[in-house]
């Protein structure tokens, strides 16, 4: 096997990137407000502090794997979190996102995702803070992990749960 088809041939590892990497407390107040400001929610993603336990996991599982980021985030999010990713010294991809217009709950949508994923590569670990996220993929049968280290907020449940907006 040449060593670009070994390389193809790595399983994946699937991180989510909001609550997982990324600690979004410090815009939740937008989703708080009457009415809720997303786009300042979504453009202040910039100034996220990285969560150390998720990239020391992401780390440690490129050590064995290709990563790949799941996000709820919408695609026009896109330049911001690969420079965020990039000022953070991590890899700025492959980083699959929500289409602009799509309003699902993030659940249904990672699904889809991971079964598409799936017919081309292994997949090795998925991570995700959204507890309903999470029930949902391991009924599929997935191997996630539930990360536990921002405690999930009713705010982010409720905005991606009834409004699926990330
Ligand atoms: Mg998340």
């Amino acid at each position: 096997m040449s060593a670009a088809a070994e390389a193809d041939a790595r399983a994946l590892a699937v991180f989510d990137v909001d609550g997982v990497l990324a600690d979004v407390s410090h815009r939740l107040h937008h989703l708080e407000a009457r009415p809720q400001r997303w786009e300042r929610f979504f453009q202040t993603a910039d100034r996220d502090p990285l969560l150390d336990e998720g990239a020391s996991r992401l780390r440690a599982a490129l050590r064995e794997h290709d990563v790949v980021y799941l996000t709820g985030r919408p695609e026009r999010t896109r330049r911001l979190t690969e420079r965020w990713l990039a000022r953070h010294g991590l890899p700025t991809g492959p980083l699959l996102m929500r289409d602009d217009d799509d309003h699902r709950p993030a659940r249904w949508v990672k699904r889809e995702v991971l079964r598409m994923l799936s017919a081309e590569r292994e997949i090795a670990s998925v991570i995700d803070d959204d507890p309903a996220v999470v029930a949902v993929l391991e009924a599929d049968g997935w191997p996630v992990e539930l990360a536990t280290w921002l405690p999930h907020s009713s705010t982010l449940a409720s905005a991606q749960e009834r409004q699926g907006r990330t």
